[in-house]
């Protein structure tokens, strides 16, 4: 593997995701050769770390992900690190952090080039974008900054957002990371779609009745409720997960696997994606928040949450597009907090056919993410002894095994930022759209609960969210496949 030069700058190194994604990841990379000897880490965050000490962090980070490991190779790569105590909103560390950036880039040959991490609260990414501009932290060589979620609050708080950062970076060099995007099962629906004609084929309104996309959280919002309660489940989850699913399997098939094909495949997409008007937000929409058990809290209970709080912690909504293969066809989605059990899957559900048997079940594809990765297809056929139809699941799934070696979505993505390949990032004008779908959902809400009558369902934790979600089915015969 091409070994990168680089200096990689990660803004929130003392931070959960560094500490459990980022560097057991870069070890990874760094085994495989992408990173070797022409690169180093600069972890920034306010503690008085020393360089050693964040060594000592990195070492840590790979044991507890590794079962096995080589203690030279890990101490070796633990010594491309440095830490520089950073206030992010403290200008003049910025000429700091340029200094050492610029001796590392010096030792380990570099070439100039960078990579900006921003593993930060998301209210920090404007004020480190605009400093890395007006301290001209960039280099002589590439400059990509990778962007965690979320990506901005509303559109016109992205909007500034993608100003600050686009003042330092072209649009190509800007990584928004989705990490949904580096998931096994997530990256087998365009080869799924696009190389069955058994799959390809039916994959229209002619056969496929409705989608649906769930993503079952099993915990609640434990201690991140003061930031959870700012968000609500339609920012935090149907703005980046959902709807990056909804437009790979919406999207009209790309000419080839390029970046900028599938890109622009995505984008024509998104141009016929109805934004719902106030009426189809009361109709097509269902918010919720989550009752207390013995053991724990309602979410209006919860510390750091408002007593009077409208944030949801569910939401089940619709998605239509009016152009491509899915045109008319009703993308459901439910996300949410205190399901019965954590769960990521997709069911296409098709239509049912007149047969001389009468009735029979119908062929769903279901694509299962997380935790198990899978797709199954239900098939009929005889019953043995007794008339009848027999429902059997055809299944393609992974040993042990292969599990075991498909790599983490961060460390897929990483890989990807270092080769500069963006297939699997969003793109501005796709995160702009899938904000004006939410900010739509979201100002009909604030209109209701500032008319003093929100909806909000109150449900019983560790079932399926409430059952108010069965009502936005277009017709009766349309139901939760996953119950
Ligand atoms: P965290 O709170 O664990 O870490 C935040 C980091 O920022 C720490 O290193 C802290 O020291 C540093 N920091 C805070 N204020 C600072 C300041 N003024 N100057 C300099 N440093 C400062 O957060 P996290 O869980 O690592 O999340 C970081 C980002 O990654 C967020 O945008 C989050 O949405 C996203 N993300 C996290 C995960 C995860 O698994 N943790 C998963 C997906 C996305």
């Amino acid at each position: 593997m091409k070994n990168i030069p680089v200096i990689m700058i990660i803004f929130g190194g003392s931070g959960d995701l560094a500490h459990r994604k980022l560097y057991p990841s870069l070890f990874n990379l760094y085994e495989q050769g992408l990173i070797h000897d022409n690169f180093a880490v600069i972890g920034t965050a306010r503690r008085p770390w020393s360089h050693e000490y964040l060594r000592g962090q990195v070492s840590d980070a790979i044991h507890e992900t590794h079962d096995q490991v080589n203690e030279n190779e890990v101490k070796d790569f633990a010594s491309h690190f440095y830490y520089q105590s950073h206030d992010v909103t403290n200008v003049e560390h910025y000429e700091t952090l340029k200094k050492l950036a610029q001796e590392l880039d010096d030792r380990y040959s570099a070439q100039g080039n960078r990579l900006f991490y921003m593993a930060m609260a998301p209210r920090f990414f404007g004020t480190i974008a605009t400093h890395i501009n007006d301290q001209h932290l960039t280099g002589s060589g590439f400059n990509r900054i990778v962007v965690e979620k979320p990506f901005g609050h509303d559109l016109a708080s992205a909007e500034e957002l993608n100003e600050e950062i686009t003042a330092s970076f072209d649009e190509n060099d800007i990584f928004r990371i989705d990490h949904y995007l580096g998931k096994e099962m997530i990256q087998n629906i365009m080869p799924m779609r696009f190389t069955n004609p058994l799959i390809k084929n039916i994959w229209s309104g002619d056969y496929i009745k409705n989608m649906q996309i769930t993503l079952a959280e099993r915990l609640g919002v434990e201690a991140r409720g003061g930031y959870y309660d700012t968000s609500g489940a339609l920012r935090d989850m149907v703005q980046n997960h959902i709807f990056q699913i909804i437009t790979l399997l919406a999207m009209p098939e790309p000419k080839d696997l390029s970046s900028d094909s599938v890109h622009q495949a995505k984008q024509d997409l998104l141009k016929s994606l109805i934004i719902p008007t106030p009426e189809e937000v009361k109709n097509d929409f269902v918010r919720g928040q989550y009752l207390g058990s013995d053991t724990t809290f309602a979410y209006k209970k919860e510390p750091n949450v408002d007593p009077n709080s409208t944030t949801e912690t569910f939401v089940a909504g619709k998605a239509k597009f009016t152009s491509g293969p899915l045109a008319g066809v009703p993308i459901y989605f439910r996300t949410g907090k205190e399901f019965k059990e954590k769960k990521t899957r997709i069911d296409i559900v098709l239509k049912h056919i007149n047969n001389p048997y009468g009735q029979a079940h119908s062929n769903n594809i279901t694509i299962e993410v997380d935790p198990e990765s899978k797709i199954y297809i239900t098939i009929n056929g005889k019953k043995i002894d007794e008339p009848g139809i027999r429902r059997e699941d055809l299944t393609y799934a992974f040993s042990k095994e292969e599990m075991a070696k498909v790599p983490d979505g961060y460390e897929r993505l990483l890989h990807d930022v270092f080769v500069n390949d963006s297939t699997n990032f969003t793109h501005w004008s796709e995160l702009k759209r899938y904000w004006e779908f939410i900010d739509a959902v979201e100002n009909a809400w604030q209109k209701e609960n500032e008319a003093g009558n929100p909806e909000i369902t109150q449900y019983l934790p560790y079932r399926m969210g409430p059952k108010e979600s069965n009502d936005i089915f277009e017709s009766p015969t349309e139901h939760w496949i996953y119950e």
